[in-house]
């Protein structure tokens, strides 16, 4: 029987999982990753919980514009402190891994990065980051080949950098000269498990 009660657990997580990231506008392929369920079972939810948008837009490409997490300094302190909160979550790994899309998504990482993500959600005013997009940061900070995370050098917090792009030595808040950037989302930053000077 204990055999039986694992993979009916099991299975039930993957069905809630699934029902979780369409109820936060996941597409298909991306809940597929995740929750290690066939197209058709999340089709079948998605009639059930979904939005009432249809599959069509479900079925889209997701967002791979690596520019977006620092195209200001309120949306690159979101990611930040998101990509923190994986790392707090231990949503990825603290050590880059290779090919982060076909490694990394499984159950257990995927309620972690939910998790994650609804904190960020619960602790930022206007949270301009999707789902879909969040995902993708998530993917990246793992592999850490495009973008990475680091100390700031003059507070607690966190700086997310494109390795192509300006390399700045301080977070997006203390660059924020006209006090743009809300300071929410702080905490969860600096209570992140990763911390580069230790
Ligand atoms: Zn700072």
């Amino acid at each position: 029987m204990r055999h039986v009660d694992d993979r009916y657990h099991g299975e039930s997580r993957q069905h809630d999982l699934a029902v979780w990231m369409l109820g936060r506008g996941a597409r298909t392929h991306t809940i597929m990753a995740w929750a290690k369920l066939p197209r058709y079972r999340i089709q079948a939810l998605s009639k059930r919980y979904g939005s009432g948008e249809g599959d069509e837009r479900r079925r889209g490409i997701s967002p791979s514009n690596l520019a977006f997490f620092t195209s200001s300094l309120v949306v690159e302190s979101e990611s930040a402190t998101l990509a923190a909160l994986y790392f707090g979550m231990e949503a990825i790994p603290e050590q880059p891994i290779i090919d982060a899309r076909t490694t990394l998504p499984n159950v257990v990482r995927g309620e972690r990065l939910m998790w994650a993500y609804e904190l960020y959600l619960s602790s930022v005013k206007e949270p301009r980051i999707s789902l879909e997009r969040a995902v993708l940061l998530g993917l990246e900070i793992a592999e850490g080949r495009n973008l990475y995370l680091r100390r700031c050098s003059t507070c607690p917090l966190f700086t997310l950098l494109e390795l192509v792009g300006a390399q700045h030595t301080q977070c997006a808040q203390c660059r924020d000269s006209q006090g743009r950037v809300s300071p929410a989302g702080a905490v969860w930053s600096t209570t992140s498990a990763m911390d580069e000077s230790a």
